[in-house]
């Protein structure tokens, strides 16, 4: 039975929590079965039947890239090992005549892929402030093949508007990939406003467990989703059959995850911007973030990530560190733990202390991905932390 036979309404919650449920004819299976066959037999000669071999095609893997195809407000959607093999699926296809136009500040890894795809000669690339408007028309006069966009940014959740960008992008013929990895599409949906494709890192939000390694790239239209369905079995990036079981079985409990940690963030930010060792909190949700009013307007919640500025630099990060109880320090974000990273000796460390004081990412600027824990112990964790700061 297919989803529509069962009258599913296909709001996302429901998407989300029930696609492909129940559908399964062998034993009515009410979770969807783990399909780990990489052949399928033809039913005869010259017949072959909807999989033949598992790089191009996997039933569990389809039944992810549909749920987040229809998620996303998407045309179809091609599942990967990784984030960064479904952003390669994008740049991979580009002509050496092309132009990227990425934002200056994405995602480290996404810079790093970029720019060694660059100098091999097969594109080119360039860096641009998103924010700054003047600046990106004036970048759209090099007419970009493709213009990749990532709102929320890392570290310091500079918000982008999607739909000006998309519209000017547009304008001038260039394709609009919106990295959508920091909000999920629980919080926004880019095809919505515009956008050709969306990218996103699974492993994060989407898995939401930290178990997964995993990324997605769905497409707008129906011709831009065959393409990538091609490209990723011309390249063999798809992602393994069990991770995308487990992706979506993280999936089922987007929407509740969502709402709870952007809840304790938000309790949070507010607590923090109350803080005398705090110079400043980087949050979209509050009012005096610099990109609230696109946030409150383009996003469905302000999500879970969130940046703030310890006093005094790398000494109070140190004692911080030592003294915070309940968050992890570690890189990555999403999961249903709360995490704490330093961008200058971690996520950002290879961008240099240079280019990171241009961005905006001093010593003492500490990242947090909040997860489901209960907020007073969240915040009990981060007192810990801060008085260990005043206590020298
Ligand atoms: C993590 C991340 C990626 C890369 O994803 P991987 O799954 O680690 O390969 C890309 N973009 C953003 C915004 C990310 O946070």
């Amino acid at each position: 039975m297919t989803d529509r036979d069962k009258g599913l309404p296909g709001k996302p919650e429901t998407i989300a929590a029930a696609h492909g449920v129940a559908t399964d004819p062998a034993f009515g299976a009410v979770a969807p079965p783990l399909f780990l066959s990489s052949t399928y037999e033809f039913a005869g000669y010259e017949q072959p039947r909807r999989y033949d071999y598992g790089r191009a095609g996997n039933p569990t893997r389809d039944l992810l890239a549909d749920a987040l195809a229809q998620l996303e407000g998407g045309c179809g959607a091609v599942v990967t090992s990784s984030g960064m093999a479904a952003l390669d699926l994008l740049a991979g296809r580009l002509r050496p005549d092309d132009l990227v136009l990425a934002p200056h500040d994405c995602y480290g890894g996404t810079m790093r892929l970029l720019k060694a795809r660059a100098a091999l000669g097969q594109f080119t690339l360039r860096f641009v402030d998103q924010g700054d408007i003047a600046a990106f028309d004036a970048a759209l006069d090099d007419v970009p093949a493709l213009v990749l966009i990532e709102t929320p940014s890392n570290p310091l959740m500079r918000i982008v508007d999607v739909a000006l960008l998309t519209e000017k992008a547009h304008a001038v013929g260039a394709e609009v990939a919106v990295d959508n990895t920091f909000l999920s599409p629980a919080l926004q949906r880019p095809i919505a406003l515009g956008a050709d494709y969306v990218v996103h890192s699974t492993t994060k939000y989407i898995n939401g467990h930290s178990d997964v390694i995993g990324g997605a790239v769905i497409a707008a239209d129906p011709a831009r989703a065959d393409d990538l369905r091609q490209w990723a079995n011309i390249v063999g990036s798809a992602g393994a059959p069990f991770d995308a079981w487990l992706t979506l079985r993280g999936l089922r409990t987007l929407f509740v995850r969502m709402e709870r940690a952007q809840a304790n963030a938000m309790a949070i930010a507010r607590h923090l911007e109350r803080h005398p060792a705090v110079a400043r909190v980087h949050y979209p949700g509050l009012e005096s973030h610099p990109g609230h009013a696109i946030a409150a307007r383009q996003q469905s919640g302000f999500g879970a990530m969130l940046s703030f500025d310890l006093q005094g630099g790398s000494e109070a990060v140190r004692r911080f560190v030592a003294g915070v109880r309940v968050l992890t320090l570690a890189e990555s974000l999403g999961g249903v733990e709360s995490l704490i990273a330093h961008p200058a000796t971690m996520t950002h460390a290879d961008m240099g202390e240079e280019a990171r004081t241009v961005a905006g990412i001093g010593d003492g600027l500490l990242r947090l991905s909040i997860g489901l824990e209960a907020e007073e112990d969240l915040i009990a964790g981060l007192d810990a932390g801060l008085a260990a700061v005043a206590a020298g």
